[in-house]
């Protein structure tokens, strides 16, 4: 077979090319799902893949699907699937590097004439950031029948302008029925969003699954009382019962190998010289096992009861559990890197992608490339030249082997209908 090398230079310019479509004054890039960029960016992508021989269609939520035919033409596609949209303060890299890789990788089989097995397909999933519409991941989220088409169209911005009215504007509500697209796999190429890959010098993350996360609203309730007649040992003090609470389930965290986070905290009614009497504030825990998830919010139930008694309210208010990548797809990750000559190491994301949703449906795995200082979701989010195009090459190579090990197993395609 001969030796397909992507093209570092082009994948490099491509990534430029795309920063400017809503790039702002500080490098970085805001464009944001279904405005005015989101649309430039999409009609670029669609003549780029139809360059290539590529035919685009658009589902009913505004998912894109370029399809490139194989020698099995009515075999299922091997996808490779990311986003277009940023965040409001966003970067030149996160979503857009996994589909711009993949636009490099059907422009390097395309200029080597190279017919693979079964066709592939190009995904840019509508929303993942969930900045303009809330949810994220909503587009991957339809596909995978997690939300319907009725609920992300009533989905509203801050303007209060509907999902249903932005995609019409720029007239993205494709004709393909929801879900009606179906994968053999999907690969998903993603910055890393975190720091591990480059303290270990990596190149390359081989995703094995997503952490378990979960959300919890906790309200404290004290007595508001004068902060200067009110001895120390007869205070009800909610903000320092918060302190403890989340100093202790930091500590329950680390014991756990988890992660515990409070990234928002009110006094309500906050007074210089009152003692909080009611204080409201989020937990975010996250662990790579449901089963440890489930001890730490046990652990962390306790020590508010034990605290709190009855002053405390704890609730959730978001669920996700631990996605595992499925085995082949994995595996046909750690070839492709082994045949690429990359440094890799096996790695768990800690940040959500279209991957979780798409696991449900179609065998998927993710490839993770570095960014600088982990940052991401920040204009000076950063990623080298070399390591976008050893991710490239990775992910060329990982189709390969994925489709090797589809034809050498046991396996017959499965048939699209
Ligand atoms: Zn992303």
């Amino acid at each position: 077979m001969q030796n397909l090398m992507i093209d570092g230079d082009r994948l490099w310019q491509t990534i430029m090319e795309t920063a400017a479509l809503g790039a702002t004054a500080d490098g970085g890039v805001r464009r944001l799902t279904l405005g005015a960029e989101d649309k430039q960016v999409r009609d670029w992508f669609r003549d780029e893949c139809e360059a290539v021989g590529c035919t685009v269609e658009v589902d009913e939520v505004g998912n894109m699907f370029a399809r490139r035919p194989g020698r099995s033409a009515d075999a299922l596609p091997i996808a490779i699937g990311s986003h277009l949209d940023t965040q409001p303060t966003g970067g030149k890299f996160d979503g857009i590097l996994g589909v711009l890789a993949g636009l490099e990788v059907f422009r390097t089989l395309h200029a080597a004439g190279y017919e693979t097995e079964m066709p592939l397909m190009l995904v840019n999933w509508t929303n993942e950031e969930g900045a303009r519409f809330a949810p994220a991941m909503l587009g991957s989220g339809v596909h995978a029948g997690v939300f319907d088409k009725a609920f992300a169209d009533s989905r509203t911005d801050a303007d209060g302008v509907s999902f249903a009215e932005a995609i019409e504007d720029i007239g993205y509500r494709g004709t393909t029925p929801i879900g009606q697209i179906r994968f053999a796999a999907m690969f998903e190429l993603h910055i890393e969003q975190g720091p591990v890959l480059e303290r270990e010098n990596a190149d390359i993350g081989i995703v094995t699954g997503v952490q378990a996360m979960r959300w919890y609203d906790l309200a404290i309730r004290g007595r508001e009382a004068h902060a200067g007649s009110t001895p120390m040992d007869m205070r009800c003090d909610a903000l320092a019962d918060a302190a403890s609470i989340i100093l202790e389930t930091q500590t329950a965290a680390r014991s756990l190998g988890a992660m515990a986070t409070t990234g928002q905290l009110s006094i309500i009614s906050p007074s210089r010289n009152v003692i909080p009497g009611h204080v409201t504030l989020s937990l975010d825990l996250r662990h790579e096992s449901d089963e440890e998830l489930d001890r730490l919010e046990a652990a962390v139930s306790h020590l508010i009861a034990k605290l709190c008694g009855e002053r405390a309210h704890l609730e959730v208010v978001w669920n996700s559990p631990a996605v595992h990548f499925d085995p082949r797809c994995i595996q046909a990750v750690r070839d492709g890197a082994a045949k690429s000559h990359a440094a890799t190491r096996e790695i768990v994301s800690g940040a959500g992608h279209d991957s979780v949703y798409v696991s449900g449906v179609a065998p998927t795995a993710m490839i993770f490339v570095p960014c600088k200082d982990g940052l991401s979701h920040n204009p000076a989010e950063s990623t080298e030249e070399d390591q976008c195009s050893i991710g490239a090459q990775v992910l060329l190579e990982t189709i390969i082997a994925y489709q090797s090990s589809m034809v050498s197993g046991d396996q017959t395609f499965q048939r699209q209908s």
